[in-house]
């Protein structure tokens, strides 16, 4: 029997409706949101999901600005430009695209953001907040996984979710969120033994570890939920998943494509998150 699929393109164009509604009524009261994107250097994907995060801003109505450093940006020059956009009144938000420069320490950049404009949900305060359950602004693929799963009609209370990968932009905070949702969590990584005895104990099983098509029908219990964080690029160009979409499907329950999955949620999710932030910015929550 074939899954159904849990289309994240539509999840996203349903969310950025609501978005766009709201944006319209905080515009009667003249407050327009704004993001700004800092990209330091040429990375081609890094450029690519800075022009996406352009567009999505200019569809929704929003207030840009992209900051383009060259890559030898000193990191002194980088602090001073976040601490500019800090203070400026017209963003909410503001993102710096990572990866940076080796010679730039990440951390002391994500560090500079003012947590109230840290619309990456990746500053230590907003990650302390999520860890212990106060309001913060949560990171944007992480929060994309919860909600996919929760439009999708899937209750996650009392399920056995297992997350597979521990990074911190993707793993740890999606299984904080997996555990505020009352599921019961199981992490897995490069060490763990068994991996797929754990997997195949999974209700949901979320896979964010970054190799192509890793996670076979082995892995999945018949009937589970599978949503697919990987975003791989293949020799031909082609993106793919972490799950073997093709083998997977045909034991598991709803899952997520891989393109048109979780990855149109990340950036619905900033969008999302810059709306919290100007809000909040303007006293209006
Ligand atoms: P990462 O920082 O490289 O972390 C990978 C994690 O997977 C690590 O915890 C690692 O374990 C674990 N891992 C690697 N190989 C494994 C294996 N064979 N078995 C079990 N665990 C394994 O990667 P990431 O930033 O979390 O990204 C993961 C994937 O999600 C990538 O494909 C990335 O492109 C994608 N991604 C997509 C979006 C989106 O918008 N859709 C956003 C972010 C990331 P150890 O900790 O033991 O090393």
């Amino acid at each position: 029997m074939t899954a159904t699929i849990i289309s994240g393109k539509q999840v996203s164009e349903e969310i950025r409706g609501n978005i766009a509604i709201e944006v319209k009524e905080l515009a009667a009261k003249g407050v327009v949101p704004g993001l700004a994107v800092v990209l330091v250097g040429e990375d081609p994907a890094s450029q690519v999901y800075v022009r996406n995060k352009e567009k999505a801003c200019h569809d929704l109505g929003y207030y840009s600005e992209v900051h383009r450093l060259p890559a030898e940006t000193k990191q002194a020059d980088l602090l001073a430009l976040v601490d500019k956009l800090n203070c400026q009144d017209s963003i909410d938000g503001i993102l710096v695209q990572l990866p940076l420069p080796g010679h730039i320490e990440e951390k002391a950049v994500i560090n500079a953001i003012a947590v109230d404009k840290d619309v990456d949900g990746f500053h230590p305060v907003n990650v302390g907040n999520l860890v212990i359950g106060d309001d913060s602004l949560l990171p944007c693929t992480p929060a994309g996984v919860i909600e996919l799963i929760k439009r999708a009609g899937i209750s996650l209370s009392g399920k056995h979710a297992v997350v597979i990968g521990r990074s911190n932009i993707v793993g740890k905070p999606v299984s904080l969120l997996l555990q505020r949702e009352n599921a019961t969590v199981t992490m897995c990584h490069s060490r763990t033994a068994n991996m797929a005895e754990i997997a195949r104990q999974a209700d949901v099983l979320v896979v964010a570890i970054g190799r192509a098509n890793f996670i076979d029908a082995s892995y999945v219990k018949p009937g589970a939920v599978v949503i697919d964080v990987g975003m791989n690029r293949l020799e031909n160009g082609k993106l793919a998943g972490d799950v073997d979409f093709e083998s997977v499907k045909e034991v598991s329950g709803p899952i997520t494509p891989v393109p048109g999955g979780v990855g149109p949620m990340t950036i619905t999710m900033l969008m999302q998150n810059t709306l919290i932030a100007a809000k909040r910015h303007h006293g209006l929550v």
